[in-house]
């Protein structure tokens, strides 16, 4: 043991260290180690369907030995744009089997941001669902994409006629892709039963070695690429499995409903899984009524997910009619949790929900509350293990006193590498002796247990999807009325915020908001399109013109709290 000692160790039960071994090899490793100690286990189960852990690694050396056919080296970037699915897992260990780095991509995407993403980080396949395969066609002339590799939910679900899934759309099941038979497109269904399954040994080095490519927007800006390393990922999968230490492997179920294109649902249910030999149920999409009936089903004992998601199952008019019981642990993250939800929803399952906090940054997970010990409801909880977390005064580096509030910061292995090809901005957030800055604001009482107050940076989050303001305004400014738009997170009861547009109209123009939506749904992802806006004559600004986005932002949280 060293001198680590933090106010908060003292509420660590005794199943988890203050400090931890960890491994340092591939992350692919554990796919490969569960499928031989756990090989006919059901690894996934899919809208009916299941599949082994023995016949998914077999097709994620399928995937791998493919992608090196097709000219994948260690460190290429691959894109996968795809839901929950089998073919989200396969792909992903696939990719890393390859040697390359997953470069996730979220399936609602319009071009202008796929080919975005593509272009900046530089992939040069990318697997993609069968629906999306125009978009990924149309980009591909403009950016490093060599090949598309086509897969369909009816690769894995043959659906027997007259019946369609409760949340597959009619169109999307019937969406047949015949992409020409060129050599740049190919099919998952051709894949496996072509691929040799031979892969070429790549020598890793977890430390220094990407898995990941995650992109975020960070503090600021555009989206950028968060590098995260094979170890990275690997110590927050066993900060996690430590965390649940009551677990066992090889026998929990785990709903997975939160998206494996985002790093929370990555590290907290597939890798997790994959590492311990867990089964994934897994959702392709939010659906209340399917998620309760798949629960009482599939009886799920893990469910991490967000506060928005336990809020819809929980005001879901047939709720009582389902059996929740199997459920034992929940970790809710990515938005503060009410009290009220958390109490109700240990009421009805009979277990326990905690709320946990992290970044894409921090792989993500860095501060919890204890599942089977002390929790404060409303608190972020305290920092996981080898993880040290303060406050700084805002915009210096000197701490705050206990109760004082200012930054959040954290240190740990979990921490990323930097962003992909921005060194200024890596800089900006990340100390040389590993300090990251979150850009959330809250504070540390004197236990060590932190709370969140408010966030610095400009990201709304509106039912668990972020979104930038810098994207949705660089959208609006195109529009040829528009003279100055500036876009904010306003609060709403049901999504935790919902963006709204502020738009001052150029001279002589009358255009409506009605207008204005529809240009918005053209050009970006429907989650992203505000869903509130207001005309003004002009916008509050600094005295250099600076627009004042806070003011706003206050603005609106007070007409919110008086009504
Ligand atoms: P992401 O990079 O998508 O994981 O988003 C990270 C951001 O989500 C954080 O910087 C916080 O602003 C927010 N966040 C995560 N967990 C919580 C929480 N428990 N309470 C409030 N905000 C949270």
């Amino acid at each position: 043991m060293t001198d680590f000692q933090r106010p908060w160790h003292k509420y660590y039960p005794p199943e988890v260290p203050v400090e931890m071994e960890y491994d340092q090899r591939p992350l692919q490793d554990y796919l490969r180690d569960t499928a031989q100690a756990y090989g006919g286990k059901k690894a996934l189960y899919f809208m009916g369907k299941e599949l082994s852990y023995k016949e998914v690694y077999d097709q994620s050396l399928a995937v791998a030995s493919y992608l090196q056919q097709l000219g994948v080296e260690k460190g290429d970037r691959v894109s996968i744009m795809l839901p929950n699915c089998p073919q989200s897992v396969v792909a992903y260990y696939g990719v890393l089997l390859a040697g390359g780095i997953v470069v996730q991509t979220n399936p609602l995407y319009m071009e202008r941001e796929l080919e975005y993403q593509m272009k900046d980080s530089g992939a040069k396949v990318i697997i993609c669902l069968d629906i999306l395969y125009p978009k990924a066609a149309n980009v591909k002339p403009e950016t490093d994409l060599e090949h598309i590799i086509v897969t369909g939910i009816k690769d894995y679900l043959p659906f027997p006629k007259n019946k369609i899934y409760p949340f597959i759309q009619k169109r999307q099941y019937q969406v047949l892709v015949k992409p020409e038979q060129s050599t740049d497109t190919h099919l998952w269904t051709h894949l496996l039963k072509e691929s040799t399954r031979e892969v070429k040994p790549v020598d890793v080095d977890p430390l220094e070695d990407l898995a990941l490519l995650q992109y975020t927007g960070g503090t600021t800006g555009f989206p950028k690429g968060v590098m995260l390393t094979h170890y990275n990922l690997i110590v927050n999968t066993q900060m996690a499995k430590k965390w649940l230490y009551k677990c066992r492997d090889g026998e929990e179920r785990v709903l997975a409903i939160l998206p494996f294109f985002h790093v929370y649902g990555m590290t907290s249910v597939m890798n997790l899984s994959v590492m311990m030999g867990n089964k994934m149920i897994l959702m392709p999409k939010f659906d209340a009524e399917a998620v309760l009936k798949v629960i009482e089903k599939q009886r799920p004992t893990l469910f991490p997910g967000a506060p928005t998601i336990y809020i819809a199952l929980l005001n879901h008019p047939n709720l009582k009619k389902y059996d929740l019981s199997s459920i034992e642990a929940c970790i809710s993250g990515s938005a503060p949790l009410p009290v009220e939800v958390q109490e109700q929803f240990e009421k009805i399952t009979g277990g326990r929900l905690v709320e946990g906090y992290g970044l894409t940054e921090t792989s993500p997970t860095t501060h919890s509350n204890l599942i089977w010990g002390h929790r404060i409801s409303g608190s972020i909880g305290i920092p996981w293990p080898d993880t040290d977390s303060k406050i700084f005064r805002m915009d210096a580096d000197e701490e705050a006193d206990y109760g004082e509030i200012g930054e959040i910061v954290v240190k740990g292995p979990q921490v990323m590498k930097g962003y992909w090809n921005r060194p200024e901005e890596t800089a900006q957030v990340l100390s040389e002796d590993g300090w990251f800055r979150t850009g959330d604001m809250g504070y540390m009482n004197e236990d060590g247990y932190f709370y969140i107050v408010d966030r610095k940076k400009d990201m709304i989050i509106a039912g668990g999807y972020n979104i930038y303001p810098r994207e949705v305004e660089e959208v609006l400014y195109e529009h040829s009325e528009v003279q100055e738009a500036v876009v904010v997170g306003v609060p709403d009861p049901y999504r935790g915020e919902t963006v709204k547009a502020f738009i001052v109209r150029k001279q002589d123009s009358d255009i409506t908001e009605d207008e204005l939506n529809e240009f918005c749904r053209k050009h970006m992802a429907a989650f992203k399109v505000p869903r509130l806006y207001e005309f003004r004559d002009e916008l509050p600004k600094t005295a250099v013109g600076k627009i004042l986005r806070r003011q706003l932002v206050e603005e609106e949280k007070a007409k919110y709290e008086e009504s």
